[in-house]
């Protein structure tokens, strides 16, 4: 079994951690990543944060550094763009650096193959200065474009949109952030949270415009301007962040099911056997919340990639995680556990005004999620009440003068 060939397509968080969990159990076989970036496999958190604003360089991204493939076996080949998976086979096709349509067989194959941002459907999107945020090579464009710009206009109030706009904010620019929902963080989070993020931007300088749409792009080579339903705003760029789709049309195409992203069972196994799958492009059962979920987070695709490494060696563990999400934006260090849909009642301890607090968001008495901002020791200590199902004392948890660790029934 240790001699089998595993193949992993995309270069990112989850395909390292299938990588690097594989050789930590004594895996010997074969290692190949084909990763389409020309990067080693890097953190994307960085790239709207401290890598936008220039305080880490490319290197510091990266999960382990060159050697440590080398001394652990792992064939690495960047600018390889998988093409097609030929289940019959047990092979895929992959076309290279300028090289023609290459082929590689498998044993075992894992799709990591994450998300790409969703595009925006208007005229003029493809103008100079309008942009998504993704990688690495999209950051070096962002930078740019940034040269000399004064009006940054970023489509979508969401977590990477904000976090941009904290940066651009901070840099200089004139910021102004446009949302079609009616409150910037609204598919992610509760109307609290989102009032305070919308103040404190805009105490910083940042214009929010909710229950605004755009409905045109204006510029000739480069974009000059934003149309808007509530009126026209300059821009020399433009940060398009609506969301992301799953990467899942090579496994569409082979027959491997999907839904809202690749479906796995708990131990990360694809509707093909011989076929794993980890990270945000997967569609997963979650045992917490009792239904299929698909997330965005580096600690689900580090702990999927952790179980796809267990199934590969037959040591079936399943996948049972409370997700955990962060955010920075200025000062802020905005922490989410769990997922707050469908709460009943929501509990807030500590104050807003002083930067500082969190949410508990209950459904039918349980602690379902938390939003927590500055507040680390709430976070941490949230992750356990949600995954022990614990009983709170309510009373407790909204006095932040009491210790959270005191707060169990
Ligand atoms: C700007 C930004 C900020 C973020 N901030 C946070 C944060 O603060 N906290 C947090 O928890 N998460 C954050 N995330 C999300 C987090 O980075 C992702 O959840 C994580 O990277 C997912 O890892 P992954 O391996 O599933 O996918 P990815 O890291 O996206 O890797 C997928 C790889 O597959 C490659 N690929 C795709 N198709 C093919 C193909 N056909 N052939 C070859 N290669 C292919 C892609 O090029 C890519 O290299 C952020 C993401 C972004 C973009």
């Amino acid at each position: 079994m240790s001699e089998k060939k595993i193949v992993i397509i995309g270069g990112g968080q989850a395909s390292s951690q299938v990588a690097t969990s594989l050789r930590q159990k004594n895996f010997t076989g074969e290692i190949t990543i084909l990763s389409s970036e020309r990067y080693l496999p890097y953190q994307r958190p960085p790239l709207s944060k401290k890598y936008l604003s220039g305080e880490l360089d490319s290197e510091r991204l990266y999960l382990k550094p060159e050697k440590f493939y080398k001394e652990q076996d792992i064939n690495i080949m960047l600018g390889s763009y998988v093409e097609a998976v030929d289940r019959k086979n047990s092979s895929l096709i992959f076309s290279g650096l300028g090289a023609k349509e290459s082929k590689i067989n498998y044993d075992n194959l894992v799709i990591a193959t994450g998300t790409t941002p969703r595009r925006i459907s208007l005229e003029n999107s493809d103008l100079g200065g309008v942009h998504y945020l993704r990688s690495i090579a999209d950051v070096e464009e962002i930078k740019k474009s940034l040269t000399g710009a004064k009006n940054m206009v970023i489509i979508g109030g969401g977590y990477i949109g904000l976090e941009v706009a904290a940066v651009a904010k901070t840099i200089g620019l004139n910021v102004t952030v446009v949302e079609m929902a009616s409150r910037i963080l609204e598919r992610v989070t509760s109307p609290v949270i989102s009032s305070f993020y919308h103040s404190f931007h805009e105490s910083k300088g940042v214009k929010i415009m909710t229950s605004t749409s755009v409905n045109g792009i204006n510029g000739d080579t480069k974009v000059s301007s934003v149309e808007t339903s509530s009126g026209t705003i300059d821009a020399d760029i433009v940060i398009v962040g609506i969301g992301v789709l799953p990467c899942q049309s090579l496994a569409e195409e082979c027959g491997v099911e999907t839904g809202n992203g690749i479906m796995v069972n708990e131990y990360c196994v694809t509707s093909d056997s011989n076929i794993f799958s980890a990270g945000d492009c997967t569609l997963h059962p979650s045992a917490f919340y009792k239904k299929d979920i698909r997330l965005e987070s580096v600690h689900n695709a580090i702990e999927q990639g952790k179980t796809v490494a267990s199934s590969i060696m037959e040591e079936f563990i399943p996948y049972n995680q409370i997700p955990w999400f962060w955010s920075d934006q200025y000062n802020l260090k905005f922490q989410i556990a769990g997922l707050n849909v469908d709460y009943d009642d929501l509990i807030v301890r500590g104050s807003p005004k002083e930067n500082s607090f969190s949410v508990f968001y209950f459904k039918n008495g349980l602690m379902i999620s938390s939003d927590c901002v500055n507040s680390a020791q709430e976070h941490m200590m949230s992750r356990r009440l949600i995954f022990n199902k614990s009983k709170i004392n309510l009373e407790k948890l909204e006095d932040k003068e009491i210790n959270i660790k005191e707060v169990i029934l």
